[in-house]
């Protein structure tokens, strides 16, 4: 197993964004085989079958979730999350910069397995020049027939509204999303109902990632067997990874899953920059648990990372070589889940307030090791205890790293300052 180029085999070909090109690659072949050869029925089982899961972060299986949508309820909606705010992920942005068809023809085909007429793709507010390209993408695709009345002659009627978001993070949560889309403040709702039963406008709502979409045209055309069998058993078909951090090459790679990390990082990133060590990585973003150098022999696949404690989340990889200062880390970190807390619930709003609060003090070494219990306790009343995942997730990368770097954590304690900056500054001064 190794790099397999399968959503990105034809980036790189000259004017791939317009439809003339993408339709010479066989671009909307798979939409046309979707509506000829399936029932909206049959191409659920055929996702199902493909063992794709969502490459959003949760990766709950897509065929599965589609099949909650209650029989016999219309109108229904399908958004597509393009919501890209996890720290250290911009995969979503790569594919629409690269291959927007690629998206509208998924979106396309799962609207139809799911007997949509409106379809959304909710995209975050900073991709500006992502949302004006789909307009006209989606604009190319109407003018040829492949999306708004009859659609290749099928009598099926569907559109794309293209929503821009105003840069909330919170927003790509499914149930935040479907508040700001229709209006509201973007806060998460109460489950259940799950927006399977009552999503949009109160009807049957489906959210996916950009990426899981993106594969759609694939396994129609290639077949779900011939997507289960790339990947593993559980983890099927490929994944893009966005590295980032320490390394030699930063950059997205997509990478057939089962592929170990460390072939990622050695023959793909670069290996770990200026001839250092890796000291630790995240797996996931910035919402995922820190994982160790012996973590990097086991493979990409959702449910062994998981297993090890973290998770691959968005698909974003953070590496940090052997300089790196976890407090700090952990610290940046927690800014950014307190500036992104919606304020809903109390546990997240006061907790990530607190939890800042304490992790600047830790940072500049004023922190006493009782107050470093404090913190324990801070995070032990935010995980678990709020209202959506951003409240636990605020918590998960500083208790990983706390029980990982115990000793600098604690070392931090009284030190009047950054031990790990502090040791470097010492290293660089002649003796
Ligand atoms: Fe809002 Fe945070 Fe509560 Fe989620 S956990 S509802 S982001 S305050």
């Amino acid at each position: 197993m190794a790099e397999y180029k399968l959503l990105t085999h034809a980036f790189g070909t000259k004017d791939l964004p317009t439809l003339g090109v993408y339709e010479k690659l066989g671009g909307y072949q798979g939409l046309r085989e979707a509506i000829s050869k399936f029932t909206p029925d049959e191409l659920v089982a055929q996702v199902k079958q493909s063992g794709l899961r969502g490459r959003g972060g949760a990766g709950f299986p897509t065929g599965l979730k589609w099949s909650f949508l209650p029989k016999d309820v219309f109108p229904r909606y399908l958004c597509c999350n393009a919501d890209e705010s996890e720290p250290g992920c911009f995969k979503d942005r790569w594919l629409i910069d690269n291959n927007p068809h690629q998206l509208i023809e998924g979106v396309l085909i799962a609207a139809y397995a799911l007997q949509v007429e409106t379809a959304f793709i909710y995209i975050r507010g900073e991709y500006r020049d992502q949302r004006l390209l789909l307009e006209r993408c989606i604009d190319e695709a109407r003018s040829k027939g492949y999306l708004g009345r009859d659609i290749l002659g099928s009598g099926w009627n569907c559109g794309i509204i293209v929503h821009g978001g105003a840069g909330a993070y919170i927003c790509g949560e499914e149930t935040a999303l479907l508040d700001s889309l229709e209006g509201f403040r973007g806060q998460p709702r109460l489950k259940p109902p799950f927006p399977a039963l009552k999503g949009l406008y109160g009807m049957p709502t489906v959210i996916n990632n950009v990426e899981t979409l993106s594969n759609l045209p694939h396994i129609v055309q290639r077949g779900a067997a011939w997507f289960a069998a790339l990947g593993t058993e559980k983890s099927t078909g490929t994944r893009l990874f966005c590295c980032s951090g320490h390394i030699g090459r930063p950059g997205t790679y997509e990478m057939e899953l089962g592929t170990p990390i460390a072939e990622l990082l050695e023959n793909h990133c670069g290996g770990i920059w200026k001839g250092r060590k890796l000291k630790a990585f995240q797996p996931g973003g910035g919402s995922m648990q820190v994982l160790l150098p012996e973590h990097l022999a086991l493979p990409l696949d959702m449910d062994v990372i998981q297993q090890a404690g973290s998770a691959l989340g968005a698909g974003a990889m953070v590496f940090m070589d052997e300089t790196t200062c976890l407090v700090n880390v952990s610290m940046r970190l927690v800014d950014f889940y307190k500036h992104e807390s919606c304020g809903k619930c109390t546990p997240c709003r006061e907790g990530t307030y607190f939890e800042s609060a304490l992790m600047h003090r830790l940072e500049a070494g004023q922190l006493t090791l009782a107050e470093l219990a404090t913190l324990e306790d801070i995070c032990d009343n935010m995980n678990g205890k709020c209202f959506c995942p951003l409240g636990d997730t605020a918590t998960w990368f500083v208790m990983s790293a706390y029980r990982a770097f115990r000793d600098e954590f604690e070392a931090h304690c009284g030190a009047g300052t950054c031990p790990v900056a502090a040791a470097q500054v010492t290293a660089l001064v002649p003796a």
